[in-house]
């Protein structure tokens, strides 16, 4: 697998969920070993905010990431959608404070990235491959990283909400491009209509509406058409864990165990992977037979949920 990046600039423009802020985007494609970089060009020496999980400056409804003061909101859905195609670099170029929400899921990134097309560069991909246990909890809240079975990312995710109508759902999926357009890209942000007023008091979800997140009222989904999947919301909690994952700079080869988590436990968990550089290996893997070779240490940790 070598790296990839966009074949042309994809510009589009949006209200962002939590600012209500109408922003400018353009995507261009970067060379190799670049990552992923955020550039606000509204703010004086366009300072540019690279992805990776030390510039995360606020967990709470969304990611943000920041340095010296700037800030570039809400940054999961395109950080999912570029892992979700394999892009590994790319320069994305905005001129306010939070990307847009758009329709509140990956779709319509994916649908504009995948007009322009992809590029392969000049360089192989390293695979953070997992070779034992790391686990982060908060409560009744955990992420759970195992060795897994090949070159992708395995998840199994559930949550369980108090709602007459959103109570338990699971997810199982291995990670892969046609599965994330098929069956992750198209999930939208959810929320309660009952924690409208205190996001809207807390100066969040100022931009949101019916139009780019599935608003759930006491007994039904107030959007017109309803839901995409019947598991639309577990759905989009994966896209989520997706684009936060990608904070660690590299896909991530394993198996991941989530219950009930948000973006400050898999924020935790990135943060956790990184300390600790024994329980994983950067490792060039061109298809799942070059996990054959790798040896785990899973005997030395006890496992417990
Ligand atoms: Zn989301």
């Amino acid at each position: 697998m070598i790296q990839k990046s966009i074949k042309k600039i994809v510009s589009f423009a949006g209200v962002g969920l939590h600012s209500g802020s109408n922003v400018n985007v353009r995507i261009l494609p970067a060379a190799e070993e670049t990552g992923i970089l955020f550039v606000r060009t509204d703010v004086p020496g366009a300072p540019a905010i690279e992805a990776v999980a030390s510039n995360v400056v606020a967990t709470n409804y969304a990611t943000s990431l920041g340095i010296n003061g700037t800030v570039v909101g809400t940054v999961e859905h395109i950080l999912a959608a570029f892992r979700g195609l394999g892009i590994d670099n790319a320069v994305v170029e905005l001129d306010g404070p939070e990307l847009p929400a758009l329709d509140g899921s990956a779709e319509l990134l994916v649908r504009m990235i995948e007009g322009v097309g992809t590029v392969e560069l000049d360089a192989p991909r390293k695979y953070l491959v997992i070779k034992e246990p790391i686990k982060v909890t908060d409560g009744d809240k955990h992420l759970l990283l195992l060795p897994g079975t090949g070159k992708s990312l395995e998840i199994y995710y559930s949550i369980d909400f108090t709602h007459p109508i959103l109570s338990k759902q699971t997810y199982r999926c291995r990670l892969s491009s046609d599965l994330f357009k098929e069956e992750i890209a198209s999930a939208r942000t959810f929320g309660f209509l009952r924690d409208v007023e205190m996001l809207r008091a807390n100066g969040l979800a100022k931009g949101g509406s019916l139009s780019n997140a599935v608003v759930i009222g006491d007994t039904e989904v107030l959007n017109e058409g309803g839901l995409r999947y019947p598991d639309e919301f577990v759905r989009h909690k994966v896209l989520d864990l997706i684009g936060d994952m990608s904070l660690l700079g590299a896909p991530v080869a394993g198996y991941l165990i989530a219950n009930r988590s948000g973006h400050a436990l898999n924020v935790k968990l990135v943060e956790k992977i990184l300390g600790s550089p024994t329980s994983w290996e950067y490792i060039d893997l061109l298809s799942d037979d070059d996990m054959v070779g790798v040896r785990y240490n899973f005997e030395q940790k006890v496992v417990t949920l």
